[in-house]
């Protein structure tokens, strides 16, 4: 029986060719040894990628002070 050693461990990653997609940055994947979100580096050359978030919260709200109030009859 021939075991399969992954390099995973070494940050080598094997990409699932099926789910390989261009994200607008880069070519990702799924490792199919590990599971993990991978990253291509350069051909042949898979890293693990950090999930990105969606741009949809470009500002932190909870930062913003009080909002201006209109007291000018005080
Ligand atoms: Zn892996």
């Amino acid at each position: 029986m021939r075991i399969e050693l992954p390099l995973c461990l070494f940050n080598r990653h094997q990409p699932v060719r099926d789910q390989v997609h261009w994200d607008g940055w880069s070519y990702r994947s799924t490792c199919r040894f590990c599971g993990k979100l991978v990253e291509r580096e350069s051909k042949g050359l898979w890293r693990k990628a950090e999930p990105r978030l969606p741009p949809d919260t470009p500002f932190d709200h909870s930062v913003v002070s009080d909002p201006p109030t209109d007291r000018s009859s005080d």
